[in-house]
């Protein structure tokens, strides 16, 4: 699909006429042109033919079918993954991809191993949401939070992101609420900073992962190019402009990050912050990384709590279909590590 080709069809067409073609994309949801018998025949026609927008991609439903793994193929054949998430509070989570591949090479992580191929086109990020809007279409529903945190590092993509949260954010399209927009970032701080700059009450995600640099630098090689104090520094900037709570991740790896002293010092340095530690235990994606037992997870929420950190916990989510944290890889396979 690619957006920018539907101006150049549209561009002789009077106002209205663009407002009913994004309301039939957007909102009615149609999988090919000539569904939308609000426009001319004519129209229809040129319009599938020279912006089509049916989507190819493979779905994998997990098996308590809470969550949905969409293999999409894009025109150059490149593949992507993005994931639905269904709560029990009627919230329906979509996981978009920023990047095919990624540059970061983060220890835990099944994209960073595939490398990086290349940026998505705005385009490309919206064809993630409508897939999964036409799905939950079928039974009724919608799409409430869409998530940056599927493969790539969003803010490495940073306008292309920027673009299609504005489209899908505009009323005329696909209308989501600013606030239902998150974006997780390993801590790219220009990044960071430009994003401070746009004044958009966008939901902001740190993925952590380390309570000091030496072991961050071992899990996240950025991290030796943006280190925790600058980056703390950074974060604390995008609080006082948003005033939106910046959510921390912390994937828990047995033995390697998931100590009491991990959590002493992780205290210490989220403190006093408008923020919450989200602990999320690691997906086997690597042989010798294997998910903190449930009891260390709980000490070290424990540990946090004491020290008035407010904490939640993520459950594995889909890991059955591979489309849990790290394990995206842009393959129609479990991840090889498995
Ligand atoms: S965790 Fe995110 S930033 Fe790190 S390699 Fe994977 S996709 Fe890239």
């Amino acid at each position: 699909m690619n957006l920018e080709k539907i101006e150049q069809v549209l561009q002789k067409e009077p106002n209205y006429r663009r407002k009913q073609v994004k309301k039939c994309l957007f909102q009615d949801l149609i999988n090919d042109w000539s569904e939308a018998t609000v426009l001319p025949l004519s129209l229809r026609e040129e319009l599938n033919k020279s912006f089509p927008i049916s989507i190819e991609a493979e779905t994998f439903i997990s098996k308590n079918k809470k969550s949905v793994k969409a293999l999409i193929t894009l025109q150059d054949k490149e593949k992507i993954e993005s994931v639905l998430m269904c709560y029990n509070d009627n919230r329906n989570t979509v996981c978009v991809s920023s990047q095919v591949g990624c540059s970061l090479n983060c220890a835990f992580c099944a994209t960073g191993k595939e490398g990086f191929t290349r940026n998505l086109s705005f385009s490309e990020i919206i064809e993630q949401v409508l897939f999964f809007a036409r799905f939950l279409k079928k039974e009724n529903k919608k799409i409430t939070n869409i998530v940056f945190m599927g493969m790539g590092e969003p803010l490495l993509n940073y306008d292309n992101v920027i673009k299609a949260i504005e489209i899908l954010n505009d009323k005329d399209c696909f209308g989501l609420g600013i606030r239902s927009f998150s974006i997780s970032t390993s801590g790219i701080i220009d990044g960071i900073k430009k994003l401070t700059e746009e004044n958009k009450e966008i939901n902001l995600a740190v993925s952590l992962n380390a309570s000091n640099n030496k072991l961050r630098s071992q899990l996240m090689p950025i991290n030796n190019k943006y280190p925790l104090d600058e980056l703390l520094k950074t974060i604390d900037e995008y609080i006082n402009r948003s005033r939106r709570k910046v959510m921390f991740e912390y994937i828990m790896i047995k033995g390697i990050n998931d100590f009491d002293e991990n959590a002493l010092e992780l205290s210490k340095i989220v403190k006093n912050r408008l923020c919450f530690v989200n602990l999320i235990p690691c997906n086997p994606t690597e042989k010798n990384f294997q998910p903190s037992p449930t009891k260390r997870i709980k000490k070290f929420k424990e540990i946090l709590e004491k020290n008035k950190i407010v904490v939640t916990q993520r459950y594995l989510f889909g890991d059955d279909i591979s489309a849990a944290c790290g394990q995206l890889v842009g393959q129609n396979k479990k991840s090889d590590y498995k």
